[in-house]
């Protein structure tokens, strides 16, 4: 395990007018596409052994991939940086179908460790692009996700990137028109770009279910929560996991005073603690429970001692596995062959 860059001891305890307290935002870190990647890699070494590359971050969060690192995953940014027939791992956040061929080409074996949720939009796309739908996909461009889900279509896709953008787009057939999205955006500003797409698109239709998946939407839902009560809201997780930069943002729309993200808890500033009486915590879901942990410490040092969760929903969805690694050594199905259910807002 890497160590967590200790800070104990480092906050101090100033007095402010009011009882100080944490409100701890539930649901928070690790949601089922997560943790299924991650374990993707783990038994990808255990049953291969060392090295198992992986394309990309297996997960936005620096803390996980550096664990995995020191376990013997290499992470390289593109398939041709692997040597052919290794084992090669592709991230939560999916991929083009382009990189599935150039994996194969280059004769090595992939595990696939896209999150199921992801895949569903992969789907919706090749269904809409072959009935000749143009696709607005609303995103963020760059986003390793935004590129695998483009990638299944580019021609009939379509990037936009926020509701301004919505304005300028223009489309082959305004009447052939659907729209898709990330699955870690902010609810309320996807929901703003699709109503101006709608008024330049009338005729525009909506997924057929949600894209932003479960675990985004519970934990908006649940900081919008602590926000409304909250002086300061800290946000765990890393500054390229886009759920966790929403976070941020929506907590800040919802009435904390001021909000910011950390990687760890040792990056946390004694000037944001001035006159906060109420401090709101939550994390991204690539964010192992621990780095919240170590954050509660440090802030029960600066007299945060009394937590008090804030829950707006259970969650209790598991994924299986990738298939290639639904068996184990001795050839029994491994456990995690076993689904779950989906957790919803209460
Ligand atoms: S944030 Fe949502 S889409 Fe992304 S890995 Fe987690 S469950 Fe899957």
């Amino acid at each position: 395990m890497p160590r967590i860059p200790s800070a104990r001891g480092r906050l101090k305890d100033t007095p402010v007018h009011g009882h100080k307290r944490v409100l701890l935002a539930a649901p928070r870190g690790y949601c089922a596409g997560v943790d299924r990647a991650v374990v993707a890699v783990e038994k990808a070494l255990e049953h291969y052994g060392a090295p198992v590359y992986v394309r990309k971050q297996i997960v936005h969060n620096i803390h996980v991939v550096t664990e995995l690192e020191k376990q013997g995953a290499i992470f390289v940014d593109e398939v041709d940086e692997v040597p052919p027939g290794s084992h090669v791992v592709f991230s939560a956040h999916g991929v083009a179908p382009s990189v599935v061929n150039a994996a194969a080409e280059r004769g090595l074996q992939a595990i696939d460790a896209t999150c199921p949720l992801v895949t569903k939009v992969h789907r919706e796309a090749v269904r809409f692009a072959r009935d000749d739908m143009h696709i607005l996909l609303i995103g963020h461009e760059g986003h390793e996700e935004v590129e695998g889900t483009a990638g299944e279509a580019p021609e009939h896709t379509t990037l936009v990137g926020s509701p301004d953008e919505a304005d300028t787009i223009t489309v082959p057939d305004p009447d052939k028109v659907v729209w898709l999205s990330q699955t870690t955006l902010s609810v309320d500003e996807t929901m703003e770009t699709v109503r101006r797409l709608r008024a330049r698109f009338p005729n525009l239709q909506d997924p057929p279910s949600d894209d932003i998946c479960y675990a985004t939407q519970n934990r908006q839902v649940a900081i919008k929560k602590v926000a409304q009560e909250s002086d300061l809201v800290i946000v765990v997780g890393s500054a390229n996991s886009s759920n966790s930069v929403r976070l941020v943002e929506v907590a800040l729309e919802y009435g904390a005073k001021a909000a910011y993200r950390v990687d760890y808890a040792s990056e946390v500033k004694q000037e944001w603690l001035d006159d906060a009486v109420t401090v709101g915590v939550t994390s991204g879901a690539s964010v192992p429970e621990e780095l919240v942990q170590e954050l509660l410490g440090d802030l029960a040092d600066a007299g945060y001692g009394d937590v008090q969760q804030v829950k707006t929903a259970e969650e209790d969805l598991v994924f299986s596995l990738p298939k290639e690694l639904r068996k184990t050594r001795s050839g029994a199905t491994d456990e995690r062959a076993l689904g779950g259910r989906v957790g919803r807002s209460s």
